[in-house]
């Protein structure tokens, strides 16, 4: 079957940001699955892969516009350190983790440590970045009620989440 939305696909891919150093890969033999149409991968990719069907490789090449954002210079902020909790070990190009006022946990990285501050940057990590993807249909197949319910495909061994 071709992929459509409401289909389970099972992908195997490599990512990479241009220079060929792959940044990102689905582990051997435990291809990625996701429910099309869902926006569970970037929306560049999903768009691509639509149509697509079992055996077929492709390679993508996905804009910021399609992929992780435009990188936000707003995005940095300065942090008083009196904000962080005073043991925590803070170090630069370290990645932090922070709640935000809708309870969703929000990953950020750590730009430098100032003297009373420190300078944080939101973006995700590929927000500007250009996406290469070797992508290689694995499977596909019509999502269950469940998954359709959830938004999202299910593993092989039912749930894989609560
Ligand atoms: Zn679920």
């Amino acid at each position: 079957m071709k992929i459509a939305k409401d289909c389970v696909v099972s992908i195997e891919y490599r990512m990479h940001l241009g220079d060929g150093n792959v940044v990102d890969e689905s582990e051997p033999g435990e291809p990625l699955e996701y429910l099309q149409g869902y926006e569970e991968i970037v929306p560049g990719l999903e768009k691509v892969l639509e149509g697509k069907q079992a055996g077929e490789s492709l390679k993508v090449v996905v804009g910021p516009d399609e992929g992780y954002g435009d990188y936000d210079p707003e995005g940095v902020e300065e942090v008083p350190r009196s904000e962080f909790p005073e043991d925590l070990e803070i170090q630069a190009g370290g990645v932090l983790s922070a709640t935000d006022p809708d309870g969703d946990e929000v990953d950020f990285l750590v730009k430098e440590v100032r003297k009373d501050s420190v300078l944080v940057d939101f973006n995700h990590p590929l927000a500007g970045k250009t996406l290469h993807f070797e992508v290689t249909v694995k499977g596909v197949r019509a999502a269950t009620a469940e998954e359709l319910e959830h938004g999202h495909a299910h593993g092989e061994d039912g749930h894989g989440h609560d």
